[in-house]
């Protein structure tokens, strides 16, 4: 039997609806301002994509591209000169930085009240202790699309395969904050097949293709796909989608699933963030 297909882009387009019609409430613009240093091409995209959807609901936002050179000190200067705008309600740096840059350094300055990819330590640590307000954006797609399932989370026992905080650390917190019992799989686990099998939610999140295979996937699982993996010029996640989607129950695919989510949790969170101070 073929799994469910959870639809990221539907689902991204209802979030959008949801924030035009708050939108109209407001006798203000919220504004997103996205840095990009240097000129990696995926970032670019990212980022043009992020721009494309602030228009479609009439978000401000302005891309700051500064140079793949730039100080680490003048990068701050920036950082804290768009934190004292009135204009600019979000901040997003976009990852990967220089390696000459510390980028917990930069994330450190960004206000914790326009962090819009909550992944300062102070939204973090709220995180940690399940007072969740602005959560990282990919994390808090994946909750949105396994909440799409109709299946509790609580007592599940949840998989999460990766512990980066941007994405398997946070989404581990978060299910754990709805009650699952949260495992965290990774570079040094032991048997990490034996794991993933008993998995109820399994969160691929590792960065290299096509790595989940359907032999490690339970029956009925909710199998959600982080990975974007460029293989012969097309995205591939890090489920092997065509076999494990005759095991799962559920299953995101890529493109499609989890990206889409994340850029309109990047909207809402901006809103949060724009309303709330
Ligand atoms: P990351 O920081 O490189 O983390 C990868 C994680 O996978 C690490 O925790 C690592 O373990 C673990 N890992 C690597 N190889 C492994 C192996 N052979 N066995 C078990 N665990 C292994 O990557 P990330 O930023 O979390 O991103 C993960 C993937 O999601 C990437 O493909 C990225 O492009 C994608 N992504 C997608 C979105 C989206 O919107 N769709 C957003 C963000 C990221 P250690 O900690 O032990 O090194």
């Amino acid at each position: 039997m073929s799994a469910e297909l959870l639809n990221g882009n539907q689902l991204a387009k209802r979030v959008r609806s949801q924030i035009r019609r708050k939108l109209k409430k407001l006798t203000f613009t919220p504004g997103l301002a996205v840095v990009q240093v240097g000129n990696d091409p995926a970032s670019t995209l990212y980022i043009k994509h992020k721009q494309r959807d602030c228009e479609k609901v009439h978000f401000h936002s302005e891309v700051h591209h500064l140079p793949a050179d730039i100080h680490q000190d003048t990068l701050i200067e920036h950082v804290e000169a768009l934190n004292a705008r009135t204009d600019i309600h979000g901040i997003l740096v976009q990852m990967p930085l220089p390696q000459d840059i510390d980028k917990e350094a930069v994330i450190d300055k960004i206000t914790p009240h326009k962090d819009a990819d909550g992944l300062n330590p102070v939204n973090l640590g709220n995180l940690v202790i399940n007072r969740e307000r602005v959560t990282p954006c990919t994390p808090t797609g994946i909750i949105r699309l396994i909440e799409l399932t109709g299946e509790p989370i609580e007592g599940k026992h949840a998989i999460c395969i990766g512990r980066s905080p941007l994405v398997g650390k946070s989404v581990g917190l978060m299910l754990l904050n709805r009650n699952a019992t949260v495992t965290y799989c990774h570079s040094r686990t032991v048997d990490l097949a034996a794991e993933v099998q008993k998995a109820d939610i399994l969160v691929a999140a590792v960065g290299r293709p096509e790595f989940v295979i359907a032999d490690m996937v339970k029956p009925d699982a909710i199998v959600i796909d982080v990975g974007i993996n460029h293989v012969n010029g097309r995205a591939v996640g890090d489920v092997k989608f065509e076999e494990v989607k005759e095991v799962a129950g559920f299953i995101t695919p890529v493109p499609g699933g989890v990206g889409p989510m994340t850029r309109a949790m990047l909207l809402e969170n901006t809103l949060k963030l724009a309303i709330g101070g």
